[in-house]
C-alpha cells in the first residue's frame, strides 16, 4: 500500500481546517490536509461574526476574501412583529472588528483553500478518511479516493471534518449535547424584489415565536439565504412531504418578510438538519486535537460556528507547532478550558435565547445602550473579554435583567 509521512494530518477544509493549515504552514511544519469533497460544496453557515475576522487575519487571508467582493456584515438585526433589535458592531463594548462577512459558504471555502494552495499547502480533495489507529507518538490514517487506498503516517491529526464527525464517530467521543434539540430548513433563493439600499442586505433574525425563528442573509448578487429553525416536532407538524411546500408555507409565516419572498425562485430544494446540536467528552488527546463542528456544535440563533471553528483551528494549530517545536503544551489549560470557556458563553446566551429571558432584553425598551454595547459584543464573537460582565457572568447576567424587566 502506498504510504505517505507527515508532521502534522489536517481532515477536512472547511474555515476550521484551513485557518489551521494555514498556521501551521507559517510555522513550517510539514502538513497534509485531506478532504471528502470537491470544493466548490454546499455546507450551510453563511453569517460571520466579527471575531472570526482576527482568526482569518492571524491565517493571512483577509486579502485574498476581500478581492471576491463578499456582502459586508456591519451589523445584526432582530425583529419581533412589530419590535425591531438592531446591533451595530461599531457599537460594542470590547475593541475589535466591527465588521465581518454574509456570503455562501461554497464560494468562501472554496476561497480559502485557493488561497492555501497557492501557497503551496497539500490539499487532497475527494478523498475520505476510513480509519485511523493510533500508535504511541505517531497515527495511521487509511484514506481512499478514485486512485485507491493508501496510509498517512502523522505525529499529529487535526479533525476538522465538521458534520463527519471522524474521531468522535471512530473512538466514541460523543456525547449527547445539552441543549434540546432544534432543526433547520433552509434554501437559497433568487431575491428578486429586494427592496434598494441597507434594508436590502440587512441580515435579520425575524422570531415568530419563542423557540422558532426564520433567518435572511441578503448575500452580494440578488441571491439570498433563508432559513428556519425550530425545535424537531414542530419541523415534523409542518412538513408537507415535499420539501419546497413546506418552506413556501413557513416563508408566508413571516409578516415582515412574506410580500419579499412568496413565490420566488428556489436555486435548490430546500434542505433539512434535524437535531444538528452535538458535543465531544474531550476536544483534544495524545497526538490528536477536534477542532470546529467537529469538537462542538451549539445553535445558529448566534452565528457564532465559523467563529468557534476558526478559533478553535488557529489555537490548535499554534499549539501543535510550540510542540513539534520541542516547547511545552499544557493541552487541557491552553486548549480544551479556553475553547469551552467560550462555548461556556455563547451556550448560556442560546439557553436564555430559547427561555426567553434574552429576547425579553432584546426587545425591552429600557434597556439601555451601556447595555446594548455589552451584549452586542458577545454577539460580535469576543467571549474571551472578561471585563465584560456580560462574558464573565454569563450564566447570571441575562437571567438577573430580564428578571427585573417587566
Ligand atoms: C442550520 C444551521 C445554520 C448555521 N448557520 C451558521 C451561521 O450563520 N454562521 C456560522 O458561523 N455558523 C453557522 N452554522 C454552523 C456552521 O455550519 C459550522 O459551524 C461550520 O461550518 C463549521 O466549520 P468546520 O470547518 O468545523 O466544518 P465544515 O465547514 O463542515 O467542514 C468540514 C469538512 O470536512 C470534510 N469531511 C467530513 N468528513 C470527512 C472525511 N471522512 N474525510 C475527509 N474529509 C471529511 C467535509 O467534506 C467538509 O468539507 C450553522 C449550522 C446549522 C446547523
Amino acid at each position: 500500500m502506498v504510504t505517505e509521512k507527515v508532521d502534522v494530518l489536517v481532515i477536512g477544509a472547511g474555515p476550521s481546517g484551513a485557518v489551521a493549515a494555514s498556521i501551521l504552514q507559517q510555522n513550517g511544519i510539514n502538513l497534509k490536509v485531506v478532504e471528502r469533497q470537491k470544493f466548490p460544496r454546499f455546507v450551510i453557515g453563511e453569517s460571520l461574526i466579527p471575531r472570526c475576522m482576527d482568526n482569518f487575519d492571524e491565517a493571512g487571508f483577509i486579502e485574498g476574501i476581500l478581492e471576491k467582493g463578499f456582502e459586508k456584515k456591519l451589523s445584526a438585526r432582530f425583529l419581533r412583529g412589530e419590535e425591531v433589535c438592531h446591533f451595530d458592531f461599531s457599537q460594542k463594548y470590547t475593541k475589535g472588528w466591527d465588521w465581518t462577512w454574509q456570503m455562501p459558504r461554497a464560494e468562501f471555502d472554496k476561497t480559502l483553500t485557493d488561497i492555501l494552495q497557492s501557497r503551496g499547502v497539500d490539499i487532497e480533495f475527494e478523498t475520505t478518511v476510513e480509519n485511523v489507529i493510533f500508535n504511541g507518538s505517531d497515527s495511521v490514517t487509511t484514506v481512499s479516493n478514485a486512485k485507491g487506498t493508501k496510509e498517512i503516517h502523522a505525529k499529529f491529526i487535526i479533525d476538522s471534518s465538521g458534520y463527519g464527525r471522524v474521531l468522535p464517530r471512530l473512538f466514541n467521543l460523543d456525547v449527547p449535547s445539552s441543549l434540546d434539540p432544534m432543526s433547520a430548513i433552509f434554501v437559497h433563493l433568487k431575491d428578486n424584489r429586494r427592496p434598494k439600499g441597507v434594508e436590502g442586505t440587512q441580515i435579520t433574525f425575524d422570531v415568530l415565536s419563542q423557540k422558532n425563528w426564520f433567518w435572511v442573509i441578503p448575500f452580494s448578487e440578488n441571491i439570498s439565504s433563508l432559513g428556519l429553525v425550530a425545535p424537531k416536532e414542530y419541523l415534523e407538524a409542518v412538513d408537507k412531504g415535499d420539501n419546497e411546500e413546506t418552506f413556501r408555507e413557513i416563508i408566508r409565516q413571516s409578516d415582515y418578510y412574506r410580500e419579499r419572498f412568496d413565490g420566488l425562485e428556489f436555486i435548490f430544494e430546500p434542505k433539512k438538519l434535524v437535531a444538528y446540536s452535538s458535543a465531544v467528552k474531550k476536544l483534544y488527546g495524545p497526538g490528536y486535537a477536534l477542532t470546529g463542528n467537529s469538537a462542538e456544535f451549539l445553535d445558529p440563533v448566534f452565528s457564532s460556528g465559523v467563529c468557534f471553528a476558526s478559533e478553535s483551528g488557529a489555537t490548535a494549530a499554534r499549539l501543535i507547532s510550540k510542540q513539534l517545536k520541542g516547547e511545552s503544551v499544557d493541552w487541557e489549560k491552553e486548549y480544551e478550558e479556553y475553547i469551552m470557556e467560550g462555548v461556556g458563553v455563547f451556550r448560556s446566551y442560546v439557553k436564555t435565547w430559547y427561555t426567553g429571558e434574552l429576547q425579553r432584553l432584546f426587545f425591552h425598551p429600557e434597556v439601555n445602550e451601556d447595555i446594548k454595547s455589552k451584549l452586542c459584543s458577545v454577539l460580535a464573537g469576543y467571549v474571551w473579554d472578561k471585563t465584560n460582565p456580560f462574558v464573565a457572568k454569563h450564566d447570571r447576567a441575562v437571567q438577573a435583567i430580564a428578571h427585573v424587566l417587566t
